[in-house]
């Protein structure tokens, strides 16, 4: 039987309208939301795709957090910290595949020092034009300043998840110091940082609720770039083994991480942001290896994160096993990407691609239903 149109939800994007359209079911209805979330995606930031090369510059980490194989108390991962000319190498590898930006991911690592980061980004901005994107955890500002101050331009800090309780539970603070990572986005956003922040989606414990508070607290925070992928249990945590049951919310609230749910906030994000950059994540290709970057692009994503970390060192930085386009070499994955996005009549975005802004800079004007 048809849906009479007043059962479907409304674009209205006030938590109870997002919460109904994130618990949604029927095929039927959902084609009205990957319709909006499309057309507001052209209609705000156009038929690019940006590609941001990713280099995992370390893989140790100080942190205890529940959900990433990276911990700390992980065993049996071999560990390491690429060199300066390392990094330099593989930006110079990404600006030969043309691509405009590249992110310095890695754990939370004293062994990345002040000086030393600020070095490499001097470097990335002296013989490079890409725009450097750091996303290394949680550090004080005087790291969060001098990186600014040598040249970084963005800052990429996921808060997780908006529930302050499930937060504490999956990400247990450092001795002595507070996690606070709304704090910190402010901050660098205060230091001149375009930021970047994102959940997962589908943590056990995490609820409808929690997951429609997400999304409006993207818009509240009005981010540069969000990054939204599914929860892949890692064997080397405590939410990927046999026990992990025991942290999920109950049956009805509990928010799947599956490919349909992580889409459907894909979807409402573009809506709550519409000229946001908002990648369309590995984790999400990892959960369907055929379409799953295609989805994420038709549903609102404008940009994708190839791995341009040397295949030696990607290995070793397992977040969640089975990753996606582990093996594949840059030059591989940059080929296998302009297709399939040229497969969706969209086009390979040239240039550093940051947030353009002309359009809904004042969030009370902006209207994203014309
Ligand atoms: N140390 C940095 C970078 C972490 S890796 C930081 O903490 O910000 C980047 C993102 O990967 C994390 O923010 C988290 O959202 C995601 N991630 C970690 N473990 C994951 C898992 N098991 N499944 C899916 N995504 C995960």
């Amino acid at each position: 039987m048809p849906v009479k149109p007043e059962t479907r939800p409304s674009f209205c994007l006030d938590h109870a309208c997002v919460r109904a359209w994130l618990t949604e079911r029927d095929p039927a209805v959902l084609e009205d939301l990957w319709a909006e979330a499309d057309r507001v995606r052209q209609a705000h930031v156009g038929d690019a795709v940006h590609l941001r090369g990713l280099i995992e510059v370390s893989s140790h980490c100080i942190r205890h957090c529940l959900y990433c194989g990276l911990r700390a108390p992980s065993e049996g991962l071999e560990r390491y910290r690429m060199t300066a000319d390392e990094i330099l190498a593989c930006a110079q590898e990404a600006v030969a595949l043309g691509y405009g930006s590249v992110v310095l991911q890695g754990g939370e690592d004293p062994g990345l020092t002040r000086d030393g980061v600020a070095d490499i980004v001097r470097a990335l901005k002296r013989d490079t034009p890409l725009a450097v994107t750091l996303s290394l955890g949680e550090r004080d500002d005087e790291d969060l300043l001098a990186w600014r101050k040598a040249g970084a331009d963005r800052y990429l800090l996921r808060f997780e998840t908006s529930d302050p309780i499930l937060y504490r539970r999956i990400h247990p603070n450092r001795s002595g110091v507070l996690s606070d990572r709304f704090a910190q986005l402010r901050r660098m956003r205060r230091m001149g940082y375009e930021i970047g922040s994102g959940v997962m989606v589908g943590i056990p414990g995490q609820t409808w609720d929690a997951l429609a508070d997400d999304i409006l607290r993207f818009r509240e925070l009005d981010l540069d770039m969000i990054g939204i992928g599914p929860f892949l249990p890692s064997p080397r945590t405590p939410l990927g083994d046999s026990h992990a049951d025991a942290f999920l919310a109950e049956p009805e609230d509990q928010v799947p991480n599956d490919e349909l749910t992580t889409l459907k906030a894909v979807a409402l994000t573009r809506l709550a942001c519409p000229d946001a950059n908002i990648p369309s994540t590995t984790a999400l290709a990892t959960l369907d290896r055929e379409r799953g970057r295609e989805l994420g692009l038709m549903r609102g994503a404008n940009v994708v994160m190839p791995n341009v970390t040397p295949l030696r060192y990607r290995i070793h930085y397992e977040i969640y096993p089975g990753k996606a386009c582990l093996n594949e070499t840059a030059v591989a994955c940059q080929g296998c990407l302009a297709g399939r996005i040229q497969a969706l009549g969209r086009t390979v975005g040239t240039g550093p691609g940051g947030r353009n802004q002309t359009h809904c800079k004042d969030l009370t004007s902006c209207d994203f239903h014309h």
